[in-house]
Order: C-alpha cells, then structure tokens, then sequence
C-alpha cells in the first residue's frame, strides 16, 4: 500500500492511513458500493488540497473530494486512490448581498451564520447537513428553485483547484469554461474550495401549509398553477402510495399570510390542510426530527438505492401513475418516501444540470430504502435502473446523486450537447482523469 504514496509532499493537515478513516471513506448514505482508498487527507488548508492533487496527477492516481458521503452510489469514493474530506475546510464569511464559503462547510452552518447577519441564501435542499461542494458538485434543489433555480444557479464565483493541482478563481466572466464545467459538474474537472453564494434579507417567520388532495392529477394541477403564479415561497409535494395519499407543501414568507386568498382557489380536501407558524430556521430544519426518527429506528442506516429524476412536465401524470401501479410496500422499504416537487427549466441555468426540455418540470424521487423486509438492495438498483430507461424514453433526466448505475456512453446520452464542453474541460483541467472515479463518467 505504502509503495504507491512514497514522498508524499509536507502538508498542513494530515493523510490517515488507518482502517478507521479508510473504512469510512469507502461507505456512503447508500450503503452499496465499497471502495477503500489508499489513504485520507485531512486538509489542513486550500494549499493542502492543490498539493495532493498535483502529486496525484503526476503519479496517476484517482483522487474525490468528500463531503458528508451523502451520495448513495460510491460517488465521492476513490479506489486505490485518495479521498480527500473536505469537512475540514468549512469556514464561512458573510457579507451583505453575497457570502464566500468553504466548500466542506454544510448548509446549516452557513445559515446560521448568514442569518447572524439577517441574511439566508435562496435556496434550500430540504436536509440541511450536506456540505456546500457536495451539493454544488450536483445541482442542489428545495422548495425554493421553482423560484430561484438551483443553489448552482445562485453562485457567483468559485474557487477551485484543478485536477492538475492549479488554483484558481472562475465565474462567468473569468474562465467561464471551467465554471461551467464545475457547476453541477460532478467533481469531474476541479475540486471545489470556496464558493461565493448570493443572499437575500431572511424572513422571519414562515407559515407552512401541508394540504391532501383526492388524486395525483388534482395535486399536480395546483403545483402548475402556484408555480406558474408564484405566489408561494416554497412549493413541493409528496406521495404515498400505499394510502393513497397526494400533499402538497407551501410556504409563504410573507409577514400577514392571506390564506383565503392563497389557498381559496385550490382543489385540496377541505378539511385536511395543517398550517404551522415556524421561525425561519426551524422551518428550514424541518426534517431534523424525522431524522432523529429513522436514526433511532436503525432506517438511517439501512441501504438507500434512491432514484432521483427530473420529468418533462407534459408526461409526469401518466409515468408516476403508472410507476406507482407497479410499486409495492416491500420495493420502498419502510421509511421509503416518494417525492414531486415542480419547477421552471427558464431559471435553471446551470449548462451542466440536465433537465427535460420544457418549462415546467417535475423531480420525481423513489427515497427506497432497503429496511429489513423490504426488497434486496440489488433489487432496488435493477429496478432504478428500469425506471431510468423509461424516464429517458419521455426525455427526463437523472439528477445524478442516487443510485443509478450508468454506463460512460449513458452519461454522453445524458450531457447530449453539453457532452463536448464536458470532455473538452475534462482534457484540459484533469488531462490525466483522476478525479472523482465514483461517477464513471469518463469510463473510470
Ligand atoms: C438525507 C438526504 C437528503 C437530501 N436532500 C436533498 C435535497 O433536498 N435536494 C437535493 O438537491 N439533494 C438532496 N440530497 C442529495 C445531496 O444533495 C447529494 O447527494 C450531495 O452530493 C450530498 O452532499 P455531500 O456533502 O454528502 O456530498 P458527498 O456525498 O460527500 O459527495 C457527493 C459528490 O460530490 C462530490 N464532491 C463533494 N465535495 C466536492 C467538492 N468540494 N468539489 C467537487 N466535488 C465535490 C463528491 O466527490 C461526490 O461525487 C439529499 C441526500 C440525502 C442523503
């Protein structure tokens, strides 16, 4: 083992070699693919990551950046090679319209220390201990995007260091190439180290509506029509199968809500809307209980062959009637849960986050997770898989942070044109392809 990372240069962190640290770099919130690196950098700083990635690049071996391992497919891990944990890098400093954050900060800190500030970023995953670069790395969606598009499309500038160990500053309008190559770029090009993120004033309080609905067509009805009339600021939705049960979540931010006037048009069960006062925080935190939950109940973890895609708008009614007929109890697992959250394609900007070709689209999500008695997780995975080749078939897309195993010439299918900025980024920033294997983007 020590023979391949002889010389290794000095460093400010620390490069672990035990099983503990090798043994956690090689699971993730999947569960499913186990992959044990060589080694773990601690990075003791920016300089840190450069150094290890160019003594990586001139010897060739693969090297991914990590955040919280919260991807489900072995996407953030290098075999034989070096993980690099991010989490040490997590500093925040906040501005006024703008706050620059170390890539392995996670959400929560840097709402708190944004809103310290009366300050928030626009846009929210709905699980907030998921580190900046790892989100970014995918696309980062929440019940804000239909208003504000993705947490990459409200990034001004990144710091990165390249995969032959350069760092460097890119936006829009400096090397805007890698940039783009970075946003939603899978580590493929760079790693994350710094990101600049656009603020807003922070609410205060939020009033949060939860409203059940008499079909799927009648839910996804009135998700078109708030998404379209914006009048709420948080929209998603929620299905569960086995009820059958359709919810569709709102919030509104505004400082004297108007439910009638928000709600009176709506075709929801009367009589089923739950509507809650929270601070903004809290709303923002909302899962953390849930989570403690399937903690406790050993569901956290359980392994998770999440699918997660976005659906061409026109066709969403017709596939999740039909995915959820085949869909048993046993293919979700006990803690499964079935996500359809609307948005606009016109504010999702990032070139490298692949949506249909329409302007309202859906992400529709299995969360399966493979408790005792449910389906096998290999199971699980072929059967993604088979939904995949549908949802490709009606011009969806993979929003690539589940458990989809896909092929170098699928994912040339899923980038389609934005595949050779892609590779020609690839040749230039990573010309010896080391990092981030787990995608097997470029055959890795
Ligand atoms: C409970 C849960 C809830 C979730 N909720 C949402 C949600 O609401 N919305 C949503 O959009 N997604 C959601 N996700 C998916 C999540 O956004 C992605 O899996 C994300 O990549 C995980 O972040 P992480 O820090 O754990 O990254 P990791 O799993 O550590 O890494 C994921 C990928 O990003 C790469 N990466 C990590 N850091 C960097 C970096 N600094 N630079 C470049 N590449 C990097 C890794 O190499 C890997 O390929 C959820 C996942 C879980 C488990």
């Amino acid at each position: 083992m020590g023979d391949s990372l002889e010389d290794l240069p000095a460093l400010d962190g620390h490069v672990r070699f035990d099983d503990a640290a090798r043994a956690r770099a090689a699971d993730d919130f999947g569960h499913l693919v186990r992959h044990r690196p060589l080694a773990v950098l601690e990075p003791g700083s920016v300089d840190d990551v450069a150094v290890m990635v160019r003594y990586c690049h001139e010897r060739g071996i693969p090297v991914a950046p990590r955040g919280q391992g919260h991807a489900t497919g072995g996407q953030a891990q290098a075999p034989q090679g070096i993980v690099i944990d991010m989490g040490t890098l997590c500093g925040v400093e906040v501005g006024d319209d703008h706050a620059v954050v170390e890539a392995g900060a996670l959400w929560s800190g840097l709402l708190r220390a944004t809103l310290r500030r009366g300050r928030t970023p626009p846009v929210f995953t709905d699980y907030l201990e998921l580190s900046v670069g790892g989100t970014l790395a995918a696309g980062g969606v929440g019940g804000a995007a239909h208003r504000y598009g993705a947490q990459v499309d409200n990034v001004t500038e990144l710091e990165v260091v390249t995969g032959t160990g350069e760092r460097t500053t890119c936006s829009n309008t400096r090397r805007a190439d890698l940039f783009d190559a970075v946003l939603s770029g899978l580590g493929q090009c760079a790693i994350i180290t710094r990101a600049t993120v656009r603020l807003l004033p922070a609410p205060t309080a939020v009033r949060y509506y939860r409203l059940l609905y008499p079909s799927l067509a009648a839910l996804t009805a009135d998700q078109r029509t708030v998404v379209r009339d914006g009048r709420f600021d948080h929209v998603e939705g929620q299905v569960d199968a086995g009820e059958p049960l359709y919810q569709l979540e709102v919030a509104t931010f505004a400082k004297a809500p108007d439910d009638a006037g928000l709600l009176g048009d709506l075709a929801y069960e009367r009589g089923s809307e739950r509507i809650e006062d929270l601070p903004y925080a809290d709303f923002l935190d909302r899962l953390a209980e849930s989570v403690e939950l399937l903690e406790s109940l050993g569901e956290w973890a359980c392994p998770h062959p999440w699918l997660n895609v976005f659906l061409p708008g026109t066709a969403t009614d017709a596939f999740v009637t039909s995915a959820l007929a085949d869909l048993t109890p046993a293919d979700l697992g006990l803690s499964g849960v079935i996500l359809l959250y609307p948005l606009r394609r016109s504010l999702l900007r990032t070139p490298l986050l692949r949506v249909p070709d329409e302007e309202l689209i859906f992400l529709f999500t299995l969360l399966r997770t493979s408790s005792p008695g449910a389906a096998d997780p290999a199971a699980m995975v072929a059967a993604n898989r088979a939904v995949y080749e549908l949802v490709q078939a009606i011009g969806g897309t993979q929003y690539p942070v589940g458990t989809i195993p896909t092929t170098p010439a699928a994912w040339r299918r899923h980038y389609g044109p934005q595949w050779p900025r892609l590779a020609a980024a690839k040749h230039r920033y990573d010309p010896a392809g080391i990092l981030t294997p787990g995608h097997h983007v470029f055959g890795s």
